[in-house]
């Protein structure tokens, strides 16, 4: 009775271990419970090696059958233990441990606006609110509307081959963005108030030069329209542009579409005036052009100049943001190095 009862108990017991084990490491997905399941079963004091020991005290005739059974279930067990663990290290990569869930995320770095849109943006915004509208031109312009309208003829010096992309004898790349002056003062009578922002070419590169650039020109036509109208709205440009406490001065230029012309200049942004490298020691940099527009300039596009006068500005979008933000080589802006450019 007795061994028969221990018999029944030792049979009983690897036939339920057969009936759970199978069913834990089913439902496991973690290679270490697969660990803990191998120690509870397998291990020295495991149910398994105790079903194994309690094996010694059955019957002899009974041993060889349970003692085969108990060994079977327990390679089977170590076998399929194997097969998981090798099956979620895969999955989970070499890791034993899996994914990591507390771990922080990895960051997904949104781009930005590069530098040189940001400026033209915050140039434009300013001239908006002052009453200005955007007016857009062809890149690939013709001689009429890049030069000649803009009283520059054939022979003027500004023409020259060394500072002009020719596409044909009459087709040029523009070389400012003002031929849209003209185009816009065809069709629109006075009032006009307009500005361009753009990209212009010319032959030239260096440290403060490169071939493609930005602009962005600006034209006022009304009646009574003064030189004291291009002051105020220059240096209400110029103060909201760098800061208010920002001097400026007009000093006598010349451009073949302006008469007067002048050439704005601010208080150096680097040294406060005191002479420094980038203002060649004058403490005063050159940040645009501006000047009263040329009558041969209304009559080509028919204005009458004895009813209006305006005035014209223009000015390099990539001077302004090297002085805005202190850097010293125009050719970062075109090299897209995104350590520079992450830090707009
Ligand atoms: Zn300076």
């Amino acid at each position: 009775m007795y061994c028969g009862g221990v018999l029944q108990n030792c049979m009983s017991r690897i036939d339920e271990i057969e009936k759970e084990v199978f069913d834990r490491i089913e439902q496991t997905a973690s290679v270490d419970d697969l660990e803990q399941i191998s120690v509870e079963y397998l291990g020295r004091k495991g149910f398994l090696t105790g079903a194994l020991r309690d094996i010694s005290s059955l019957p002899k005739e009974d041993r060889p059958v349970e003692g085969q059974k108990a060994n079977a279930l327990k390679i089977k067990i170590k076998a399929v233990i194997e097969e998981k663990t090798a099956r979620l290290q895969q999955i989970c990569g070499t890791d034993s441990f899996g994914i990591d869930v507390t771990l922080p995320g990895r960051k997904i770095s949104c781009g930005s606006l590069h530098p040189i849109t940001q400026v033209a943006k915050e140039i434009s915004d300013i001239f908006l609110r002052l009453g200005f509208d955007i007016a857009e031109s062809p890149e690939v312009e013709t001689d009429y509307y890049n030069f000649e309208a803009l009283n520059i003829p054939k022979y003027h010096p500004a023409r020259d081959m060394q500072d002009t992309f020719y596409v044909s004898e009459n087709i040029v790349l523009r070389t400012h963005t003002s031929p849209s002056q003209p185009r816009v003062m065809e069709k629109t009578q006075p009032p006009v108030r307009i500005i361009s922002p753009g990209k212009v070419f010319r032959c030239d590169s260096d440290i403060t030069h490169t071939p493609m650039f930005h602009q962005v020109e600006g034209l006022m036509v009304d009646k009574n329209i003064s030189f004291g109208d291009l002051k105020g709205i220059l240096t209400t440009f110029i103060h909201q542009f760098f800061d208010k406490e920002t001097s400026l001065r007009f000093r006598p230029s010349f451009f073949p579409f302006t008469e007067p012309s002048a050439e704005v200049d601010i208080r150096c942004v680097m040294c406060k005036g005191k002479g420094c490298r980038i203002c060649s020691k004058t403490g005063w940099l050159e940040v645009l052009g501006s000047g009263m527009v040329h009558p041969a300039v209304f009559e080509n596009v028919g204005y009458d100049t004895d009813t209006y006068t305006g005035f014209a500005f223009g000015m390099g979008i990539e001077r302004l943001a090297m002085l805005k933000y202190g850097i010293d080589d125009i050719r970062k802006f075109f090299e897209n190095d995104i350590r520079f450019l992450g830090q707009f």
